[in-house]
């Protein structure tokens, strides 16, 4: 699952929701938000937004139209053989898993 393998900068999220209009383009063709595979979910501990992904992502790799879109540049597409470098890291995060929206 694709999803697995985004990382998202710590406390950089500033829920300007770009990349969920990016995401609804690339899959309807059209502004349309609740058909994004990704959404920005309020860290309910924290009160910051965050980047959450669903197992329906399936944009090729390096050609994710959500991190073009992101101005500050807080997802990361990680390959597998770097996961565990960024798990370790200080200032990255595992994405949070949400259900299909299909
Ligand atoms: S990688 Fe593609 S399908 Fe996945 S959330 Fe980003 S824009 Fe949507
Ligand atoms: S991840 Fe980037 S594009 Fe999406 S809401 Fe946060 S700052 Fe905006």
């Amino acid at each position: 699952m694709k999803a697995l393998n985004f990382f998202v900068k710590k406390d950089a999220c500033g829920g300007c929701r770009l990349c969920e209009v990016a995401c609804s383009f690339y899959k309807t063709n059209s502004c349309k938000p609740s058909a994004s595979a990704i959404s920005i979910l309020n860290n309910p501990v924290r009160g910051i937004p965050t980047p959450a992904f669903t197992p329906d992502c399936d944009c090729k790799d390096g050609e994710e139209e959500c991190i073009k879109f992101c101005p500050k540049k807080v997802i990361q597409y990680v390959p597998d053989d770097k996961i565990a470098e960024y798990m370790c890291s200080p200032d990255w995060t595992s994405c949070i898993i949400l259900p299909s929206q299909k």
